[in-house]
């Protein structure tokens, strides 16, 4: 392949890469109220399932006290069943001063139950409020994806041809010059081509000497602008498909 058609091609996907950067760029921008807003809808839904554990907690304690309180009032209903037998006085006293702390037990043990179901009962009305925010929060997301939807489809479209055009021109290409100019690419923004404009270097504005645009303009060499070291093409050569017929139409003016 002739320098002066490798030159055309490179400049091309020089071209094509930073339009595919642009849609990048686009589809990271358009989404982003909508992705911040499906964020933030998430962050709401971490909100309800903490309170949904902490009530989970919170019933879990309730129920083991519930047992033990179960449990409690069984002794008693047995002890007040033996105190009715119990003829002896000292033995009726001691089971009376058990059965006083029994009960006393019994009373925090209800306690504790009440206590339990009023922090369940607050539980609930924070998670209904949580609930409405996520809900509110998710619709936001929603509403915010389907103003951007289209834009964001079209986008990826475009990027998707944009890549595959890209594959073409790289392919058709020799691997050494390719690599070379994504290595300049990667350090200048993603372009790794400038083009000639008039006598100067159109991506840093250096002035050219002439030897160097002429021979470029000739596609006799693969040079790099003295300044930025991007690779240089001239802009006669990409306004024709081909190097020969930038030859057949004249030096530039
Ligand atoms: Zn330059």
């Amino acid at each position: 392949m002739e320098i002066a058609e490798q030159l055309t091609k490179l400049a091309e996907l020089s071209n094509i890469e930073l339009k595919i950067r642009d849609k990048r760029d686009r589809l990271e921008v358009v989404p982003k109220l909508a992705k911040d807003a499906e964020d933030e809808a998430a962050t709401k839904a971490t909100a309800v399932e903490v309170l949904d554990r902490k009530r989970f907690d919170k019933d879990r304690e309730r129920q083991a006290k519930e047992k033990d309180l179960q449990g409690e009032r069984d002794h008693l209903r047995k002890w007040n069943a033996r105190l009715d037998k119990i003829r002896d006085d000292r033995e009726h006293a001691a089971l009376q001063s058990e059965i006083g702390t029994l009960k006393r037990v019994i009373g925090r043990l209800e306690n504790d139950i009440l206590e339990r179901m009023q922090e369940i009962e607050d539980i609930d009305k924070d998670m209904a409020k949580a609930k409405d925010v996520h809900a509110a929060a998710q619709t936001h997301a929603q509403e915010e994806w389907s103003k951007v939807q289209e834009e964001v489809a079209t986008l990826e479209g475009e990027l998707k041809e944009l890549e595959a055009s890209r594959t073409k021109f790289t392919e058709g290409l020799p691997a050494a010059l390719v690599n070379r100019y994504r290595k300049i690419a990667d350090k200048r923004q993603g372009q790794g081509v400038a083009l000639i404009k008039g006598e100067t270097c159109s991506a840093c504005n250096t002035v050219l000497p002439p030897q160097l645009c002429l021979q470029v303009w000739k596609g006799v060499v693969l040079e790099g602008c003295p300044s930025c070291s991007r690779i240089l093409v001239h802009e006669e050569m990409t306004r024709s498909t081909t190097a020969e017929q930038a030859q057949q139409d004249g030096a530039p003016a």
